[in-house]
């Protein structure tokens, strides 16, 4: 059910799309992520057939990489319910409902966010489970045209179900490997500290990412920033995203989502990133956007994740078409499809049905996704070719 819920929140999302889209069909799909078709007034879109004003494409068939998915943000909901069953663990309230998922932008909306990722966190205890999650992320990202995922994993919080932080990676790595040999996604990791943790654990992390460092499957790719933009001193995480840096992973903190352009500024200069997670606030100020710009950051944009979080009152005020126009490199990626309800092809969808975005601008976002990535050159071609065979079609 994504209508008639709290005001500003999926409902308004629904209520966006009503001249577009057909609300019966949405009623009965959780968020925007459970399917790739949507239907339009006077029946379903047909991929490949004339629809209204353009030519639609199959977007589930259009290549792309994954560059901003969070370990447990990623599970199915199903496959929560069924670990936290096993376990005994009560979920907490909220959790099995994602499309009623609307929180402001304060604390306490980011408390329940919060509140509600832990308890998922919970139910991940041990080897087994872990892997499940691995597995079935890159089997979701396959379905929806994903070639390339660069998986987010802060292991700390499983590190004491397996061992410590160095098996807890590694058992990931290892699924990770045999998921992209499975899947056909090339499945790469990126590690990330904890803002909520003291600097020197954040240190500790980035030296296990580069002893792990590599460009092929299941390896490290990655060092990020995670958890309440809010907490923590930006600065002193600097140290960890030096050694990182100096061994050639790519910089990939979050922020620029709950805090303002202010906040980018200080990350560009103290931890230098290559991506920033979000980053969408930077829009706000024309010199931190012509800063980003000039350094080349690109930025991992998660749309459905700002309107679940309230940081837009919906899906037509994340302010995509400014910040290409202003010249910024953006992504689309789906963060934590478990709590926001919505996987990566409901980002594009949402992109062609509530801004209006061509087949080509879908495309030319899918490409930069490919080269933002750290594939390998070859597999950056290949996915690459693809989308230009997606666009001739
Ligand atoms: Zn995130």
């Amino acid at each position: 059910m994504i209508g008639g819920r709290e005001p500003g929140g999926f409902g308004a999302a629904a209520r966006g799309l009503q001249a577009q889209v057909d609300a019966s069909t949405l009623d009965e799909r959780p968020g925007w992520g459970a399917s790739s078709r949507l239907a339009a007034p006077g029946g379903p879109i047909e991929p490949g057939r004339e629809a209204g004003r353009s030519m639609m494409r199959d977007l589930a068939l259009l290549p792309k990489a994954h560059l901003h998915l969070h370990f447990t943000g990623s599970m199915r909901m199903a496959t929560l319910l069924e670990l936290a069953d096993q376990q005994g663990i009560r979920m907490a309230r909220g959790l099995a409902e994602p499309a009623a998922m609307h929180l402001s932008p304060d604390e306490r909306g980011w408390f329940r966010f919060q509140r509600l990722y832990d308890s998922a966190r919970q139910a991940v205890r041990g080897e087994a489970a872990m892997r499940r999650i691995v597995r079935e992320a890159a089997l979701d990202d396959a379905a929806e045209g994903s070639g390339r995922l660069e998986l987010q994993i802060d292991p700390t919080s499983y590190a004491p179900h397996v061992g410590g932080i160095t098996p807890a990676l590694e058992i990931v790595m290892d699924e990770a490997r045999a998921a992209s040999a499975a899947t056909g996604v090339e499945v790469a990791l990126v590690v990330a500290a904890s803002r909520l943790r003291h600097p020197l654990e954040a240190r500790t992390l980035a030296r296990l990412a580069v002893r792990h460092a590599g460009d092929g499957p299941g390896q490290v790719v990655g060092f990020g920033l995670s958890n309440d933009e809010r907490r923590g001193d930006t600065d002193e995480f600097a140290p960890a995203f030096a050694i990182a840096r100096a061994a050639g992973l790519a910089a990939v903190p979050h922020g620029g989502e709950l805090l303002g352009p202010d906040h980018v500024h200080r990350l560009v200069r103290s931890l230098k990133p290559d991506r920033l997670g979000h980053g969408v606030r930077a829009i706000e100020h024309p010199a931190v956007m012509r800063e980003l710009v000039a350094d080349g950051i690109v930025l991992e944009l998660c749309p459905l994740s700002n309107v679940a979080l309230g940081i837009y009152p919906g899906p037509a005020a994340v302010p995509i078409r400014p910040l290409l126009e202003a010249g910024a490199q953006v992504t689309l990626n789906a963060d934590d499809p478990l709590v926001f309800g919505s996987r990566l092809l409901a980002q594009y969808e949402m992109l062609r049905l509530v801004h209006g975005f061509s087949d080509a601008e879908l495309a030319g976002l899918a490409a930069c996704s490919v080269r933002a990535s750290r594939a390998r050159d070859a597999t950056k071609r290949r996915l690459l070719d693809g989308i230009g065979r997606w666009l001739a079609r």
